[in-house]
């Protein structure tokens, strides 16, 4: 049976699935489609807006048990956050919760952040019951002034060959990477819109957020938290219908690149990532970078799934923390 984590125990698995019928933590270094069999959508319109309860209909007694044990503990983060697209379906799944159990639980949503002011806006407008502590601007806010000159330095012209921008966006890469190994301390803090100063990037339970530097690693996993970080990647990079379409090489790559280091490095490991593109999106370069912390999976969702009338398939790439995730399946 799980225990409670404490700090002389250090880094505990989390157990997602429930210990009874769990069969162990498997290992996968490929990345695994998960896409499974749906069944249609529902028959009116009204029915449209009522997923979650579609949803509940086909757990089982104990895939509710897990949901309602995972969402009581859940601590949220994301990263090109948009307008708030996680949160509100997080809530969404902790309002069912919460009905089905009569219970009044809280959504813990920490960090967000977003390059665009309308974005921040309105994700600072956002219910308080969901709305993120923190709100940080683009993921380049984050690094060192001098850092981040150096590596505009390197990105080359739009109009060069993209196999030169490829060339040198992997030389950033391990410039990145570099950096987050040596001085993880760095990139700890952001510009927070909410506070008006620099917040702390990676604290489970800091709810005021004004500590710079003082939590450890320690204390991060030590918070009974269930901990997950979803990502909207930019999809014009990688989406068959854009034009300027350029992959890795392209405008976001660089946040997608400090994205990746902090998931790799000690202080950005969440239990669960989930990763939201394009159709067109690979998930074998995240596992090529982060495979030996995640098991990255990848699947299609669909509007359609949920009944809606247009079909938008979305690429998703769920990551479980292998040392932190016990689960028998993913899907
Ligand atoms: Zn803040």
């Amino acid at each position: 049976m799980q225990s409670t984590p404490t700090k002389a125990d250090g880094p505990q698995k989390l157990l997602l699935y429930d210990p009874l019928t769990d069969k162990g933590h498997v290992k996968r270094t490929d990345i695994k489609d998960c896409n499974v069999q749906r069944g249609p959508g529902p028959l009116c319109y009204a029915d449209r807006f009522k997923w979650p309860e579609r949803c509940w209909g086909k757990l089982s007694d104990d895939e509710r048990h897990r949901l309602c044990r995972n969402m009581r503990k859940l601590c949220a983060s994301s990263h090109m956050s948009g307008c708030g697209g996680m949160e509100l379906i997080l809530d969404q799944i902790l309002l069912l919760v919460n009905k089905q159990t009569g219970e009044m639980n809280n959504l813990r949503c920490v960090h967000a952040c977003d390059s665009a002011d309308h974005c921040q806006n309105i994700l600072a407008s956002m219910d308080a019951r969901h709305r993120p502590k923190h709100i940080h601007k683009a993921l380049e806010d984050r690094l060192p002034l001098e850092l981040y000159l150096e590596l505009k330095e390197m990105i080359p012209d739009g109009h060069v060959l993209i196999d030169a921008q490829r060339c040198a966006y992997r030389r950033i890469k391990e410039k990145l990477f570099d950096f987050f190994d040596r001085t993880p301390h760095m990139a700890r803090s952001s510009h927070c819109v909410v506070h008006g100063t620099d917040c702390q990037l990676y604290s489970n339970d800091d709810p005021d957020g004004l500590t710079s530097d003082s939590q450890t690693r320690l204390d991060y996993w030590s918070s009974d938290s269930l901990s997950i970080n979803c990502a909207g990647l930019i999809c014009k990079d990688v989406s068959r219908e854009s034009k300027t379409r350029r992959g890795d090489a392209g405008n976001s790559a660089l946040a997608h690149l400090i994205w990746t280091a902090e998931r790799r490095s000690e202080n950005g490991q969440e239990d669960l990532v989930l990763v939201d593109c394009t159709v067109d999106f690979d998930a074998s370069s995240i596992a090529a970078d982060l495979g030996q912390r995640y098991d990255v999976y990848q699947t299609t969702v669909n509007a359609t799934d949920m009944g809606d009338k247009y079909s938008r398939p979305r690429a998703m790439a769920p990551m479980l923390n292998q040392e932190r995730v016990v689960t028998s399946d993913v899907c």
